[in-house]
């Protein structure tokens, strides 16, 4: 049995050349998205028999990515800058940075779209079977019904109490059927 860790969720980014792109072939590599900038005409066009310097290839671009969380295409560079994030966030946690981002109510650097990574550990409150599952487990850890009589803690409104914290929070599909919670910071 093996204990190695295994980076599942590394974001790939396809590096790809612009003027062979407008004369009709698609040449590029698939990148991991941190090494996305690093590449050269030489290595982008390897696979292709083109030689880049003959046909003065000299544009680089992103034209697709995978495990991104961005909509938009982005730069060899930013696809360079999310690698990065990737790498410092971990590969566990990449899958619920992801969802924090795609929610739209996340914490982002200055005017940049690229996450607080700090603002993100501090937000991020794990994946749950459901909002209610982790409701119930942050009940028990501030000790919500301390202190009241078993006999009256079935009367409790739990579906009133979930119903107002989930105000506080941003719920996300893990895609697997749970879901991620974030506390809204
Ligand atoms: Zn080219």
């Amino acid at each position: 049995m093996t204990t190695a860790t295994v980076a599942i969720n590394t974001p790939r980014a396809f590096a790809s050349c612009e003027s062979c792109y407008a004369a009709g072939r698609l040449v590029g590599v698939w990148v991991d998205a941190i090494d996305a900038a690093d590449f050269t005409a030489e290595q982008i066009h390897a696979a292709s028999g083109i030689d880049p310097a003959v046909e003065g290839c000299e544009e680089f671009v992103c034209m697709d990515t995978d495990g991104l969380p961005t909509t938009d295409e982005p730069s060899l560079e930013e696809a360079a800058r999310w690698g990065a994030i990737y790498e410092e966030v971990g590969d566990t946690q990449w899958p619920a940075l992801c969802a924090w981002v795609r929610s739209g109510s996340y914490i982002a650097e200055g005017d940049t779209d690229y996450p607080v990574i700090s603002d993100f550990e501090e937000a991020y409150a794990g994946c749950w079977d459901s909002f209610r599952d982790y409701a119930e487990s942050l009940a028990d850890d501030i000790g919500l019904l301390d202190g009241l009589p078993d006999h009256l803690q079935q009367y409790f409104d739990w579906e009133a109490w979930t119903r107002d914290l989930a105000f506080d929070h941003v719920v996300e599909p893990d895609g697997h059927g749970g879901k991620f919670v974030f506390r809204s910071l």
